[in-house]
């Protein structure tokens, strides 16, 4: 409390910066808002009062604000005479959250120079405090043209052009201000009363001479001001008289239940405490530039500046409180809770900047707070993204963890595994998205959703292609179990309705496949063209199997063998089925011709695929590019159905004659041997 902040150091400074030098200010004025936080005073809301003292120099002034307020300004040194510099000291009164000004060298009159700082002291003043006190001898009193007089019609005009308002509509008759005369060295011999009256009559006096705009001709006094009045006994001649009147005084600033308490909320100039160092130091910036002092654009000046402050303040704490979930976000996890976290901290923030804020011009105060939770929001968002992301993630992999699982259960319905999983990953999604989706703010998950619907149809496509696969391997697998013995069989006994035999097994087999596969592709939700590739497909496969068999099946050593078969079968074996014995009178030579005639009118038959049934004729499917190199004579419509071509029917013809004569050598031997025994 022992420091005095100068608002500017001294009168030559002012002059300087008065003169419109530019916004240089004296370096110690910008030191007002630390020293008002070392003073205690930042956090006081409205709870503080401002007062400054007026009057003509060496009035005792700076002595009545010290026993006033514990403060400790400059007092003229006694011996030397001396005039203390110039100037508007602050100190913090000892008694009270109260801001007291010394206003140092007002009314020039007396050496009828600077009343021009005189009229930028009351400005200044005005702008801030609640009570101005004016000290004047008592002798003074009543000298209208005195010293007193000049300055009290500079602080009437002042205030008229502060709070008058440019017109009528904008008058402000509300921003009232206490004057409190201080009469001092008041001897008694006059009552206060009749020097209040004076005082007052004075007062009405100048206020009536003032050249007042037209809007406000007539107002009165009254409408801006309040006047109270305290005389004080002689200093010097009664210390004790003097000391007991100075604490009564001070209670009139302190005692709240005093009805001459003088910080009356009426007078109050509604800045906030902590927006006090601003609000003056700009107030003095356009009082120092002779600019116009708007009030109304210095409080919202004020206020843009301090809700600004009060914003970065409070997202500082809120990224504070963000950056703990941050990392785990960006590494993909869920955080659990992430939008009641958020909302809390938004919370947090907006309550505390309402705290402080509020009290400051509301048009700003409501724009610069939807502008920080917009901030807020904003720097926020990629957490809010980050989660939706991780949430679509966690939700196509359950997805295919679902899926996967429920294809391995016995028997189930493809289309409605896909379907119940689709619902439960939505749901997962949801459930994310819409905890973290901030009221107000603007975002919206169902972007991330359609990207996850999109997914989720991505991996079902590809696990029912697969299913569909593996549907397409078990057809023809089955076609090959049912298929191959039947071939083999009706092969090994070739016939003349040989064909028929294969082809309709061939035909049925197919059908049975097809239609299984069908109905097992109906839970699919397959589409009509992908049934028709699946399905040709299996046919391509069905026709590879039966044409693979055939070939196999009329393979030379093959045909050989059945044809050997056969012959053996009419030769050897009568037609009962008993091995013949031949006898001289046996005509063998006739038997032989006739098994050899008959089985080599069978060679033909595997030449080619030729039902006599013509509607049995298989159908060759149009391979793909791929099958179509890898066994062309499968797939050419010339070759297809042909199995054995004319030369090698020509050159089996003749192995099997080779083999028959053999035969019919090894009979005729036989019979000769029966016979020479
Ligand atoms: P300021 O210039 O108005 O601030 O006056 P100061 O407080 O510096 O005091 C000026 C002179 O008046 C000093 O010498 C004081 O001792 C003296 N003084 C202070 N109070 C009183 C008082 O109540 N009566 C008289 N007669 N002199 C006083
Ligand atoms: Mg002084």
């Amino acid at each position: 409390m022992q420091l005095s902040s100068p608002l500017h150091t001294s009168g030559k400074a002012l002059r300087r910066d008065g003169r419109g030098a530019g916004p240089s200010l004296t370096p110690r004025r910008k030191e007002l808002p630390a020293y008002l936080s070392k003073w205690g005073l930042l956090d006081k809301g409205f709870a503080y009062d401002v007062v400054a003292v007026f009057g003509s120099q060496s009035t005792g002034k700076s002595t009545l604000l010290n026993r006033l307020f514990g403060t400790t300004f400059d007092v003229m040194d006694e011996a030397k005479r001396q005039q203390t510099t110039k100037g508007i000291w602050m100190c913090p009164s000892a008694y009270s959250s109260a801001l007291v000004m010394d206003v140092e060298g007002t009314d020039g009159r007396e050496r009828g120079e600077d009343q021009d700082f005189e009229r930028k002291s009351a400005l200044f003043s005005l702008a801030s405090t609640e009570v101005l006190i004016v000290n004047l001898w008592e002798h003074q009193i009543g000298l209208y043209q005195g010293a007193n007089m000049g300055l009290l019609k500079t602080v009437f005009e002042v205030n008229l052009s502060l709070f008058g308002g440019s017109d009528a509509s904008k008058a402000k008759s509300k921003d009232k201000t206490l004057i409190l005369f201080v009469i001092r060295d008041h001897v008694g011999a006059t009552p206060l009363s009749n020097l209040t009256a004076t005082l007052t009559a004075d007062m009405e006096k100048i206020w009536a001479s003032l050249s007042k705009p037209p809007h406000l001709a007539d107002t009165r006094l009254t409408d801006y001001f309040d006047l109270s009045f305290a005389a004080l006994p002689h200093k010097i001649l009664l210390p004790e008289k003097f000391e007991e009147a100075v604490v009564d005084l001070r209670k009139r600033f302190t005692d709240r239940t005093r009805p001459d308490y003088v910080f009356q909320p009426a007078y109050h100039k509604r800045i906030p405490a902590d927006g006090v160092g601003f609000y003056m130091e700009g107030i003095w910036d356009q009082v120092v530039a002779n600019k116009d002092l708007d009030l109304p654009t210095q409080q919202e000046l004020l206020a843009q500046f301090r809700c600004d402050e009060i914003a970065a303040t409070v997202s500082e704490v809120f990224a504070a409180s963000s950056k703990a979930v941050r990392k785990p976000v960006e590494a993909g996890t869920i955080v659990e809770g992430l939008g009641g976290l958020i909302r809390e901290w938004l919370k947090t923030a907006t309550a505390n900047f309402d705290v402080a804020a509020s009290r400051y011009h509301s048009g700003v105060y409501q724009r610069k707070r939807q502008a920080l939770v917009d901030n807020l929001h904003a720097s926020v968002s990629p957490l809010f993204l980050g989660q939706l992301k991780n949430a679509h993630k966690a939700a196509a992999a359950g997805f295919i963890a679902d899926v996967t699982q429920a294809l391995k259960t016995p028997s189930y319905d493809f289309a409605e595994v896909v379907t119940r999983a689709t619902k439960d990953a939505r749901e997962r999604f949801l459930e994310t998205a819409k905890e973290v989706t901030i009221e107000g703010a603007d975002w919206e998950y169902e972007h991330e959703l359609s990207l996850l619907d999109d997914d989720l149809k991505v991996i079902a496509d590809k696990s029912r292609a697969d299913e569909t696969k593996k549907l397409v391997n078990n057809a023809e697998r089955a076609v090959k179990r049912q298929l191959l013995e039947p071939v083999e069989l009706a092969l090994s006994k070739p016939s003349t309705t040989m064909w028929d035999n294969v082809l309709t097994t061939y035909r049925d087999v197919n059908g049975a496949a097809e239609k299984a596969y069908l109905s097992k592709a109906k839970s699919y939700n397959c589409t009509d063209e992908e049934n028709a590739v699946a399905l040709h497909t299996l046919r391509t496969r069905s026709w590879l199997v039966l044409r693979k068999k055939l070939e196999e099946q009329t393979a030379d050593a093959t045909v050989l063998l059945t044809l050997r078969e056969n012959f053996e079968e009419r030769f050897r074996y009568d037609d009962n089925g008993v091995p013949r014995v031949w006898k001289p009178e046996d005509d063998l030579e006739g038997a032989f011709k006739k098994a050899r005639d008959e089985t080599l009118a069978l060679l033909p038959l595997f030449a080619t695929i030729k039902p006599k049934d013509d509607e049995l004729l298989p159908v060759v499917p149009e391979p793909d590019a791929a099958e179509a190199e890898h066994d062309s004579a499968a797939f050419d419509p010339d070759t297809a159905l042909v199995l054995v071509t004319p030369t090698r029917l020509n050159s089996l013809e003749s192995r099997f004659k080779r083999e028959a004569d053999a035969a019919f050598v090894e009979a005729k031997r036989s019979m000769v041997s029966s016979v020479s025994q």
